[in-house]
């Protein structure tokens, strides 16, 4: 096969190649437990600076204990944070959630809504939050742009921007939007997995062969570094210096 040169060919060939690797939809490769868009949606925003496992292991008595929003928006504080203490940040996460709660009652029904621009109008909802609920519950494109999905579109080459929304678009204008939610799962996957974030293991990556950034060499690159030595210039040999030499200034 050979080597996708462009950000447009990378971009397909690692969609591709990951699809193949972690198959399913976005749904399927989401690795946080829910039933419900409002389920997704409480779970995402437990998710923070954490893993989803940690978040898996609060959300069944956090679901049984709360499950609308308007029993969320009534929460006692203190039996809140108990439940949800494990996952880090619990006093910010359980004001989160009780805002969430309330907005969702008194704004959409106790519904959440589809629309990015309504997601992100939500308490603790940021663009990446809204977007894995756009792709994760409801099927609809989107791509959340997390750390992994930054780190590995930035190393293949598909962007050059550190700015998420700006990276969103660069990725979303080289992909079809259908497949912006699995994509944006995969990636997530393949950061925990192989591309992980202090010393990605290039040498297991099925993306090694063409990605701008992998430490193993692949055979175009070491014919390029060896054609860049050979018509490299030499440096001038020194004449070795002896008893018959004469020394214009001695
Ligand atoms: S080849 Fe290396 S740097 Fe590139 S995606 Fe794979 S693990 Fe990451």
């Amino acid at each position: 096969m050979t080597r996708p040169r462009t950000p447009a060919g990378r971009a397909r060939e690692a969609r591709r190649r990951l699809a193949e690797c972690y198959p399913g939809s976005a749904r399927e490769l989401c690795e946080l437990s829910f039933d419900t868009p409002f389920q997704l949606l409480a779970a995402t925003v437990l998710s923070a600076q954490t893993t989803d496992q940690r978040v898996n292991s609060v959300t069944p008595e956090l679901f049984a204990r709360y499950p609308t929003p308007g029993d969320l928006a009534r929460a006692d504080p203190d039996e809140l944070e108990g439940i949800i203490h494990s996952t880090g940040f619990f006093r910010a996460k359980a004001r989160s959630l009780t805002g969430l709660g309330a907005q969702l009652d008194a704004r959409f029904a106790g519904e959440v809504p589809v629309a990015l621009e309504d997601l992100v109008t939500l308490p603790g909802v940021g663009r990446k939050t809204a977007n894995v609920i756009r792709s994760v519950a409801f099927g609809l494109p989107g791509l959340a742009v997390d750390t992994h999905v930054a780190r590995l579109t930035k190393l293949l080459g598909l962007t050059d921007s550190t700015d998420p929304v700006k990276i969103e678009a660069d990725v979303c204008a080289l992909v079809p939007s259908r497949y912006w939610g699995s994509f944006g799962m995969t990636l997530i996957l393949h950061g925990r997995r192989v591309c992980v974030a202090r010393r990605p293991r290039c040498a297991d990556c099925v993306l090694g062969d063409f990605c701008p950034s992998s430490s193993v060499p692949t055979r175009a690159s070491e014919a390029a570094k060896s054609a860049a030595q050979k018509s490299a210039p030499t440096a001038p040999r020194r004449r070795p210096s002896g008893r018959g030499d004469v020394r214009a200034d001695a």
